[in-house]
């Protein structure tokens, strides 16, 4: 397929080049002059505009920070440049209402849509392992779909249009939470006397069993690749999970679900990104229980 490709960044450079790999012909952009130049190096042909890049595509795919980048660039000619009946495939995380809305615009346009946006982070992205949660009609979802399994191991149709953003969104919403849970477990079960293998071995085969702890163990030691070994290097950024219960939250307060843990959640790593934990991974949020605890009474 001729895809053009906006937003080489960290996950979408690695995305691209897989596409390349498998034999898909990729136009890049990306506004920063330093990731055109990487692409370029990857091997990914680059255009010189937005314009340039959407001229010749059949699939628009598009890899951005924010729900705000995507709708500018959808309202300020991308959608105008692609040829009539393109596929608009968005795989940023963004609020479930901008989605809907890009969809809006896409098919207004002309154009169909998908958004698709992943879980797997940079690690996923270049082993082609992503997870994608796809919103878009049957038609939509069977013509992406080829091209998500080359970049992702799991695809999920979720349903229609924003149904891909409104997955990851309570996805890692509970994620977060329930790494906040994991923490606070830990730091309980170290005042406690205990050693963090024995809970480990407790938890990962009982009731309290999650994948913050069987994979991504806040406490060095019993799960050996997890961040906590290699002091909290991502993984999956503090910032990132602040953003997500952003969009969490937002969805929350749109849709007035009577939620506590979700807002205080998105509280906590607001703080824990401030304060210096926006680069660690969001397990590091146990450093953070640790040191606002009282020492022993
Ligand atoms: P990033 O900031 O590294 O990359 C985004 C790129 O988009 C940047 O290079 C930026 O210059 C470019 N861009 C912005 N506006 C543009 C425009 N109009 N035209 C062309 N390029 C434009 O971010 P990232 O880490 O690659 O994340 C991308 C998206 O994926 C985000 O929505 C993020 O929440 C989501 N995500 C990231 C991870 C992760 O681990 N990094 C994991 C899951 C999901």
């Amino acid at each position: 397929m001729k895809v053009a490709f906006l937003g080489l960044g960290h996950m979408g450079l690695p995305m691209a080049v897989n596409l390349v790999r498998a034999g898909h012909e990729v136009l890049g952009f990306d506004v920063v002059p330093a990731a055109l130049e990487a692409a370029r190096t990857e091997g990914i042909p680059t255009a010189e505009s937005t314009q340039a890049c959407a001229a010749g595509a059949e699939v628009v795919l598009t890899m951005f920070p924010s729900g705000r980048h995507l709708l500018d660039a959808y309202r300020g000619g991308l959608l105008e440049a692609a040829p009539a009946d393109s596929l608009f495939l968005d795989c940023s995380t963004i609020n479930v209402d901008e989605a809907r809305e890009a969809a809006e615009l896409a098919v207004a346009a002309g154009h169909r849509a998908a958004d698709a946006p992943v879980s797997g982070g940079v690690v996923g992205a270049q082993a082609g392992t992503l997870t994608f949660m796809v919103g878009a009609s049957a038609p939509e979802f069977d013509a992406v779909l080829p091209l998500l399994e080359v970049m992702g191991k799991r695809v999920v149709h979720c349903g229609g249009n924003g149904a891909g953003q409104a997955a990851k969104i309570c996805n890692n919403m509970l994620l977060g939470i329930s790494m906040i849970g994991a923490a606070e477990a830990f730091v309980l079960g170290e005042k406690l006397g205990l050693g963090h293998q024995a809970l480990f071995d407790v938890i990962s085969t009982a009731s309290g069993q999650c994948w913050a702890v069987t994979t991504n163990c806040p406490v060095p030691g019993p799960v050996p690749a997890s961040p906590a070994n290699r002091d909290y290097q991502p993984g999956f950024a503090g910032a990132l999970m602040a953003k997500d219960l952003g969009l969490a939250l937002n969805a929350l307060q749109g849709t007035g679900v009577a939620a506590e843990l979700g807002p205080l959640a998105a509280q906590i790593y607001q703080r824990f990104a401030e304060e210096g934990g926006a680069g660690r991974d969001f397990s590091g949020i146990i450093t953070q229980i640790r040191d606002h605890s009282r020492s022993a009474l």
